[in-house]
């Protein structure tokens, strides 16, 4: 935003909400947008999808990490990625902006520059939102809304039998975490995790065609971990699900790193790892999908099957059972982020 207020002074919550009401593009179906005390959208004639997430100072992220864009951007991809999980059209989105009031003015700026340019590259439009001082940590929270332009993917529309696919590669993003805790790091390998970690992409393309062409039976980012999440679809489709560990997806650069750590098993962190941002689906066996959209490829891990709701086998390439401890991200009961 051109007419950003000097970094120094206080922020000024009025200039701010009229400067992004001058960057925000009058978008179709918003009949009036920021500026007013709600905002009005024109009817639309399918179902809408509504969806939530929060960004937490402390929980998170921390701001030595990430720069105020990409935190911007990152609240969209959390976001977008729950609208691909359920092949959903992005339209608009609300923003909940809580900052302690020493923060600097030209941070506020540029996330919401990110919130902005990340709504920008789906097709939404920011069309209000909330500014409030805390004496607490910074907290973005998004609502997003849109089209399902045909049937929703959901968690429990998987059959038994349907085969387990999961889009791109798993753990990158929990390496990245661990590669920041540590301190950074500079090699190609670090660089590409960390990236992973900070600015993810959601998988909205692959989610949109999964619906649209009805090849996706069930579906659900992968937001929690792997198994966690993969799990959410199990339980809520009534079956239980095997995993192969050796088709597990992993970047080039996850295995270069695991090679060069004292961490005992390589696909740990892809199994139970957070906010990868991929989507993990299925689809009947007989389904007939690309190995990649773009440059995202798509994988077979697994396969629906008869059992306790929501059991999760994990089979090494000889069949034997893998044990794995812990499932993933749960907010009230992990340690994992204490030290964020
Ligand atoms: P109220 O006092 O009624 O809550 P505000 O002054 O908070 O009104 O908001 C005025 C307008 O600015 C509304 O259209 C609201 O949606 C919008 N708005 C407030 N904060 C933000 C923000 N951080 N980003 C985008 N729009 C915002
Ligand atoms: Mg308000």
């Amino acid at each position: 935003m051109s007419d950003r207020d000097p970094s120094s002074e206080p922020l000024d919550e009025f200039a701010l909400i009229a400067s992004v009401k001058r960057r925000v593009q009058p978008a179709p179906g918003v009949l009036l947008g920021i500026g007013d005390d709600a905002a009005v959208l024109a009817p639309s004639e399918h179902p809408q999808i509504v969806a939530c997430d929060a960004l937490v100072e402390g929980v998170h992220f921390k701001r030595s990490w990430i720069s105020p864009e990409a935190l911007g951007r990152r609240i969209v991809t959390a976001n977008v990625s729950d609208f691909a999980a359920m092949g959903a059209t992005p339209r608009w989105a609300l923003l909940s902006f809580t900052v302690p009031s020493s923060t600097d003015t030209a941070w506020c700026y540029a996330a919401h520059e990110g919130v902005i340019g990340g709504l920008e590259e789906v097709g939404a439009a920011l069309v209000g939102g909330d500014t409030t001082s805390t004496g607490g940590p910074v907290t973005l929270s998004l609502t997003l809304g849109g089209d399902a332009l045909w049937e929703p993917l959901r968690r429990s529309g998987g059959q038994i039998g349907d085969q387990i696919w999961v889009t791109g590669t798993l753990g990158d993003s929990a390496l990245g975490l661990r590669m920041l805790k540590e301190g950074g790091g500079t090699s190609p390998e670090q660089a590409f995790v960390i990236a992973r970690h900070i600015s993810p992409e959601a998988r909205l393309d692959w989610g949109l065609w999964l619906g649209s062409e009805g090849v996706g039976r069930s579906a659900a980012d992968v937001s929690d971990g792997f198994l966690q999440d993969l799990g959410h679809i199990a339980l809520a489709s009534g079956c239980a699900a095997e995993v192969q560990l050796e088709d597990i997806p992993l970047s080039d650069a996850y295995r270069a790193l695991h090679e060069g750590s004292s961490a005992p098993n390589l696909h740990d962190l892809a199994l139970t790892g957070g906010e990868d941002f991929e989507l993990v689906f299925t689809a009947a066996p007989d389904a007939n999908l690309p190995a990649r959209r773009g440059a995202i490829p798509v994988t077979r891990v697994g396969r629906l099957v008869s059992g306790e709701s929501g059991a999760i086998r994990v089979l090494n390439a000889d069949g034997s059972e893998r044990r794995v401890l812990q499932a993933g991200w749960r907010h009230f009961r992990s340690k994992v982020a204490e030290d964020v």
